[in-house]
């Protein structure tokens, strides 16, 4: 009886192991910032499971319950763990009733939060938001309960396949430090970090276009301007959004590096710097830099400035890295360009991803987004990719091709991810930010699980209708790709049916009424209910009939107080223009339009150096466009500027004001062209020719009206922009007061309609 008795009492201590509520997190006697971190980090949430306060004790005092060691405490050693995890990553062992988790910097501590997630079933699905003083958002936050219950930890380690991961899914500036650590985002730019106190932020404030911080020109230019690029023959002051320093003045990298040491100095726990050119490029026009640029290509020239910084830091700073922003698709290697083992080409391929179709497209099948990434790895071990992921005018189904777009990244071996043009809230960004942040610490995470739990736990009594409306943008979203395959960048764009708009709305209509009584649910209805309702309210009211654009505009004018101030359509000031629209839909023609149907647009987008947005006494608005000679893309006519009060199906003459600011009036030439460029659609063949002017033989500074040529319109989804390019000097100018679109039906002559066509 004795003896039975004892065997069953070593049974229960040997098989029941322990509950949590008796663990003791465990320190070393000496841990770094980031272990102290975690291990305090476990206490709470641990404590939180249990429903009891745990304690957390440091070596050497010897504690008498089980332990979840953290880090490289004695008690590891002597269980022989002592193999070094990864950076990023970590390893959790089991001996006896203990638990062991190690791991580098950042890696330990998302262990932690991997350990709370994937063993506890903890949840950090939002981050509390306070739209307003009357409506606030909480966040969500899920902590289950295990009081009693067996502390059962799986053991194993993992290292994720990116060590840079960030997203921008926010309002405003600033990422939220929590969630971004809970989502176990490792950070690059500055606009997201890890809690400060961490010992785990390792992104500074030097982020992207610093060639301008590095090397002011207030500082230098009057005394050195020979550090500085040549355009046009002369050497120009560079901004963070113009110019560049000259590639091949020898005393250019020391001073950068100075520069560079400061921000070292700043920020001491931070790894990753950036050496990068300022926005728009950066070429040097002088003569030395041409041969080498010739060389090297200009990405290859950058490459090696930055790699000179790095040489002259590693000695002091060995961990640290230079990342340097790549926008070309050269490859460098071809040169023999190769990047320090401290720097990291930031590879940006703005010009091919960023529009609203290819941003619809895993970046596999986008040759100008893998031809650049495939090259800066040629010359490079580490890369990052810089990616434009949303569009926040619209309900935008990019799950699918981010999943496949991270899985061919991490087949690749891209070391970072980072995504762009996220910041004022878009389409779903609760639900993006969540499963793309996983999908980011592992690739091969079930998406559809992710996207049915989120939205079970996060739109509650509207769960149903949110997954409805999911499903319906992702089923256009595979009817959209189908097409787009067939024939890729020939102008296929994502359109809901009527059918589908009509099912959208009729959901939304639903959640917005049960949602009620629930202010916080009402709330997440509202910033989704927006995006659907800036689609319709894009269009021409006329068009869209008055009846529903009005009470729509009355529905998005509900919606907005549950807004943050910085969302994207407050700043945007869309309210003030649909409401505009309304008016301009039932008003009487402005003085200056051609006929009663015509459409003006007055200010198109300038560009520093390029273009100027003046007084001008003589145009008809007090304001004129100045274009300086020899700057393509300096003046560019952005197509939301437009395209929503266009009819589909119309077609529209062309009929611009100009005057002409010329050196030399003696002979016709050519003064400036204009050309459409469709987002996502290179190709040429729905445009016939050129449009474009020449000036008059010896006339000069008198404004002129001129007929481009005319515009079929047919699809009121494209995105893009007319830009202008100008051949003449850089002394001279063009001056543009507006742009009119005129029914071609309303159009009389006397001028001719030049034969030259564009389609959109
Ligand atoms: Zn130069």
């Amino acid at each position: 009886m004795k003896l039975l008795a004892f065997l069953l009492f070593a049974a229960t201590t040997l098989f029941a192991a322990a509950t949590i509520e008796k663990y003791t997190v465990l320190l070393s006697s000496n841990p770094s910032t980031d272990e102290r971190y975690t291990a305090n980090l476990l206490k709470e949430y641990l404590g939180k499971c249990a429903e009891t306060d745990i304690a957390l004790l440091q070596e050497p005092a010897v504690p008498a319950d089980p332990v979840i060691s953290i880090g490289e405490t004695t008690l590891a050693k002597q269980c022989g763990f002592i193999d070094m995890p990864d950076a990023n990553g970590y390893i959790l062992e089991a001996s006896g009733d203990n638990y062991f988790l190690r791991g580098g910097n950042p890696g330990l501590l998302f262990g932690a939060i991997s350990l709370l997630e994937e063993d506890l079933g903890c949840r950090w699905y939002a981050h509390e938001l306070r739209p307003t003083k009357e409506h606030y958002d909480p966040g969500l936050e899920v902590t289950p309960s295990h009081r009693g219950k067996t502390l059962s930890l799986s053991p194993r380690r993992y290292t994720p396949p990116f060590s840079i991961r960030e997203i921008l899914y926010m309002y405003g500036a600033n990422a939220n430090r929590e969630l971004t650590m809970f989502l176990r985002l490792a950070p690059i730019s500055y606009h997201s970090f890890l809690p400060e106190d961490s010992g785990s932020v390792h992104n500074s404030h030097l982020f992207i276009h610093t060639y301008a911080r590095l090397l002011p020109a207030k500082k230098y230019f009057a005394e050195h301007p020979e550090y500085f690029a040549m355009r046009h023959g002369k050497r120009v002051p560079q901004k963070n959004t113009f110019g560049a320093v000259c590639y091949s003045n020898p005393a250019v990298p020391g001073i950068m590096t100075e520069g560079v040491r400061e921000a070292i100095l700043a920020e001491p726990g931070a790894r990753y710097f950036s050496v990068s050119c300022n926005d728009g490029g950066g070429s040097c026009e002088c003569p030395e830099c041409s041969v080498l640029i010739n060389k090297h290509t200009l990405a290859g020239v950058q490459l090696v400035l930055v790699n000179k910084i790095a040489e002259l830091l590693v000695g002091d700073y060995p961990d640290i890295r230079l990342t340097t922003l790549v926008y070309s698709s050269d490859d460098v290697t071809k040169a023999g360009v190769y990047a320090h083992p401290c720097v990291v080409p930031f590879v940006a391929p703005i010009n091919t991803r960023y529009n609203q179709i290819s941003m619809l497209i895993p970046i596999s099948e986008l040759p100008g987004v893998t031809s650049p990434l495939i090259n800066a790895r040629k010359a490079a071990k580490e890369v990052i990719y810089w990616d434009y992921l949303d569009d926040s005018r619209l309900p935008y189904p990019t799950f699918d091709q981010f999943a496949q777009t991270v899985r061919w990244l991490a087949e690749q071996n891209i070391s970072g991810y980072f995504a762009d043009c996220t910041c004022g809230g878009v389409s779903l960004a609760p639900l993006k930010k969540w499963v793309f942040a996983h999908l980011l610490w592992n690739p091969s995470l079930d998406m559809e699980a992710l996207i049915d739990e989120f939205i079970k736990a996060y739109y509650g009594s509207s769960a149903n209708e949110i997954a409805e409306y999911v499903s319906i943008i992702r089923k256009a979203w595979r009817r959209f790709k189908t097409e787009y395959d067939k024939t890729p960048g020939q102008g296929i764009t994502l359109v809901y049916t009527a059918d589908e708009l009509s099912k959208m709305r009729k959901l939304f209509e639903k959640a917005w009424k049960d949602s009620a009584q629930d202010d916080v649910l009402h709330g997440r209805i509202a910033r989704e209910y927006i995006v659907f309702l800036t689609k319709m309210l894009a269009g021409n009211p006329v068009v869209t009939g008055m009846e529903q654009y009005t009470a729509d505009y009355a529905r998005a004018l509900e919606c907005l107080p549950y807004l943050p101030w910085n969302a994207n359509v407050l700043s945007q000031k869309l309210p003030e223009r649909w409401q505009k629209k309304l008016e301009w839909s039932t008003r009487e023609p402005e003085p200056e339009q051609y006929s009663a149907n015509s459409f003006i647009v007055w200010k198109p987008l300038t560009v520093d150096g390029m273009s100027e947005y003046i007084d001008d006494p003589d145009a008809l608005d007090g304001k004129a466009t100045r274009h300086f000679g020899k700057q393509p893309w300096g003046v560019q006519w952005n197509y939301r500027h437009f395209i929503d009060c266009l009819i589909p199906g119309k077609t529209y003459v062309l009929r611009m004001r100009i005057r002409a600011d010329l050196k030399d009036t003696q002979e016709p030439r050519s003064l400036f062209s204009f050309h459409p460029f469709h987002h996502g659609n290179k190709s040429i063949n729905l445009n016939r020719g050129v449009m474009g002017v020449e000036s008059l033989k010896n006339n000069n500074d008198k404004y002129r009206w001129v007929v481009l040529g005319s515009l079929d319109f047919v699809n009121p989804e494209a995105t893009g922009m007319f830009w202008l390019d100008t051949p003449i000097t850089p002394e001279e100018s063009v001056y543009y007061d507006y742009l009119e679109f005129i029914p071609l039906e309303e159009y009389k002559k006397p001028e001719e309609i030049p034969d030259c066509k564009y389609e959109l």
